[in-house]
């Protein structure tokens, strides 16, 4: 296959518009339709178009909840879908690309794909920024030193990432299946973690920016999110997770919404949910350190 640019990657028929014209200060959104990573099923690689369909849907608007409506938002650009190989070549194209939108000061959101997508998407952000917090939001720790013989495994990806240095901070929230190997990773790496029995409304995370937050939605209660790959009970609910994300105060500089997955929807109610976190994240992204008008 030819040497092509990055551009070229991403699908044209989904990209409104190209690197070229991407401003400092865009918040540019990239569908990564990677599942093959993924331990127990398949199905998170049709989550991006997914999420588009409830986003763009006549059931609900383009407004976050403090009426910030992404329709009228010419800073926040929806690039569609990378166009991915396999293995660690998948893995260069989402490195690559990333830091191509890094290198034009955007911020990026990323629609997966199952989590290992996080770890060539953080060495991208790790290279850019020496300074960088992760906000990890999941039931599980993603600390496997390896799963099934895979060490790209979607159980791996923050094993690699602190491994590699990519970050400053790693802090874990809504862990709910800590087991001793992972517990002693965790260790090892200096992992923050907050179990999910552990948490409780307004806890201070004594978050500092610049601030990655990556979403699993198994995070959340199954009850709310049927459609993901690994249903662990005794999660979030949608509003504590909504919360959570409204109270940032700092500069949240990318993110990602991994592992929906279609298959296991339920009426489309999962990928609505996803729809909905894409929004306040990127209001949060949009108006840093902003009280919400509830609060006002
Ligand atoms: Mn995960
Ligand atoms: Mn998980």
């Amino acid at each position: 296959m030819p040497q092509q640019s990055e551009y070229t990657r991403f699908s044209p028929s989904a990209a409104p518009g190209t690197f070229d014209h991407i401003l400092p200060g865009s918040i540019v959104l990239v569908g990564i339709p990677s599942d093959e990573n993924s331990s127990f099923m398949q199905g998170a690689a049709l989550a991006p178009s997914r999420i588009r369909e409830a986003l763009r849907s006549g059931e609900t608007n383009l407004s976050a909840e403090d009426g910030t409506d992404l329709g009228q938002e010419s800073r926040w650009i929806d690039l569609g879908d990378l166009e991915l190989g396999s293995g660690e070549v998948a893995f260069g194209q989402i490195e690559s690309a990333v830091a191509g939108l890094l290198a034009r000061d955007a911020r990026v959101q990323s629609l997966g794909g199952d989590h290992a997508i996080t770890y060539p998407i953080l060495r991208a952000f790790g290279a850019r920024y020496d300074d960088l917090t992760v906000l990890h939001l999941d039931a599980h720790p993603d600390l496997y030193d390896q799963f099934e013989g895979s060490r790209i495994s979607h159980a791996c990806p923050f094993a690699r990432v602190m491994e590699d240095g990519l970050v400053a901070r790693l802090v874990q929230v809504g862990i709910r299946t800590m087991n001793p190997h992972q517990r002693a990773q965790a260790d090892r790496f200096g992992v923050e973690v907050i179990e999910m029995r552990h948490w409780r409304p307004g806890l201070d995370l004594s978050l500092e920016g610049p601030l990655y937050v990556s979403i699993d939605l198994d995070v959340l209660d199954p009850a709310f999110v049927p459609g993901v790959s690994h249903h662990e009970p005794g999660g979030f609910s949608v509003r504590e997770l909504l919360q959570l994300l409204q109270g940032l105060r700092v500069p949240v500089v990318g993110a990602d919404i991994v592992e929906l997955n279609p298959h296991r929807d339920v009426g489309g109610c999962t990928a609505m949910v996803a729809a909905k976190l894409l929004k306040e994240i990127t209001s949060v992204m949009l108006h840093p350190g902003a009280v919400s008008s509830s609060a006002e």
